[in-house]
């Protein structure tokens, strides 16, 4: 620690010279998060000092956090879907494996994923002792029902489908997979933590929500396609009151008892995600995800004129091709199978999308 303070303006100068550094979220077009909607921005900044792990001193920003559980249970066709707000897709997962152990007991549990899985189920298999059962996908990029029943025994506890996979923006056969988890008795969660934002406004929306019967908890993450402030997440689960089976004492609060993984909680992103909700309704939010699907459709057709193939035809705002290179400024990504992947975010504008198909044409000439 410095021994004196710095003054105000050598403090602000020199943190503004780091967020220089920063990557201009114009170029950026590998990433599920992006620039929070400026509702989300107001919204957040009133409610900064607040804290959500000792929820009897902020009972105004608490029941912020159950609308935004009703809000998102509605929209997931289950009004009276239990939950709350978690830092993100990773938390969402753990939390819900960590239900899973406890409300399907067995000596020697395993949970059975897609390949497509994103890592942060490693992480909670990992950490709550879990055997990991990785399915292989079909030709389609989608886990397939009976592919998944085949990995299925006594000491299965839970399947894993996604709703919007990270690399390749598909949706596993939702539908599929509930009846294949009603036959076995076993939970289903669905981590729509990119596509739970997407899918239901789509023109035409896939079945992946509570109005399947297997579907036992659902992950969406407001921080990613919600434009909201980072970090939000929010683990639903079907049972109002499931999430009461992880409750631990906290003598020293002002509730008795806790489910949640974090202790202390951010209640400025909670603000921010709800106000988005709010503020676009799903008129707003049908028009934003309809313009990042058809931007979505514009860069694959672009890049087919530029004989670049697309590695998938993806059920969200995902688009990969095979292809090895891409032109700077711009920060992309790539799958594990090597494919250019491009998220066409919010903040990815169509203008965006030209230039970089320019710079590709430029690059590949
Ligand atoms: N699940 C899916 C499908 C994701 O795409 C991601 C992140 O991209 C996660 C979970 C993890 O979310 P977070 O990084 O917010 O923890």
């Amino acid at each position: 620690m410095l021994s004196n303070g710095l003054s105000e303006d050598d403090l602000f100068s020199f943190l503004s010279s780091q967020k220089k550094e920063d990557i201009d979220y114009r170029y950026i077009l590998s990433s599920m998060c992006t620039l929070p909607h400026p509702v989300a921005v107001k919204a957040h900044s009133l409610f900064m000092e607040t804290n959500l792990g000792d929820p009897g001193l902020f009972p105004g920003t608490a029941s912020l956090e159950r609308l935004l559980v009703e809000r998102l249970g509605t929209l997931f066709h289950h009004k009276d879907a239990g939950g709350y707000a978690t830092s993100g897709g990773t938390e969402s997962n753990i939390q819900a494996l960590r239900l899973a152990k406890e409300l399907r007991p067995s000596t020697c549990p395993n949970v059975v994923v897609p390949e497509s899985a994103h890592f942060s189920f490693k992480k909670a298999c990992d950490l709550l002792c879990l055997e990991i059962r990785n399915v292989p996908l079909g030709p389609d990029r989608r886990m397939h029902a009976d592919t998944a029943a085949g990995f299925i025994d006594r000491n299965t506890i839970c399947l894993v489908g996604v709703a919007g996979t990270t690399e390749y923006g598909m949706v596993d056969p939702i539908e599929d997979l509930s009846k294949i988890a009603c036959e076995h008795d076993i939970f289903l969660h669905v981590d729509a933590a990119f596509g739970g934002m997407v899918i239901p406004f789509l023109e035409r929306p896939i079945p992946f929500d509570f109005a399947l019967p297997g579907v036992t908890t659902i992950a969406v993450d407001p921080h990613k396609m919600g434009m909201s402030t980072i970090p939000a997440g929010v683990l639903l689960t079907r049972e109002p009151d499931m999430l009461d089976a992880l409750n631990i004492d906290t003598p020293y609060l002002s509730v008795k008892r806790e489910y949640t993984l974090a202790g202390t909680r951010p209640g400025a992103p909670v603000a921010g995600a709800l106000a988005v909700l709010d503020y676009m309704g799903i008129s707003g939010m049908k028009a934003v995800v309809a313009g990042c699907m058809k931007n979505t459709e514009r860069l694959i057709a672009g890049m087919g004129t530029l004989g670049i193939e697309p590695a998938a035809t993806p059920d969200v705002n995902v688009a990969t091709f095979v292809c090895s290179s891409a032109p700077a400024p711009w920060r992309v990504s790539w799958t594990r199978n090597g494919h250019l992947r491009i998220v066409c975010m919010p903040h990815v504008q169509r203008d965006s999308i030209e230039a970089f198909l320019k710079d590709c044409g430029d690059m590949h000439a």
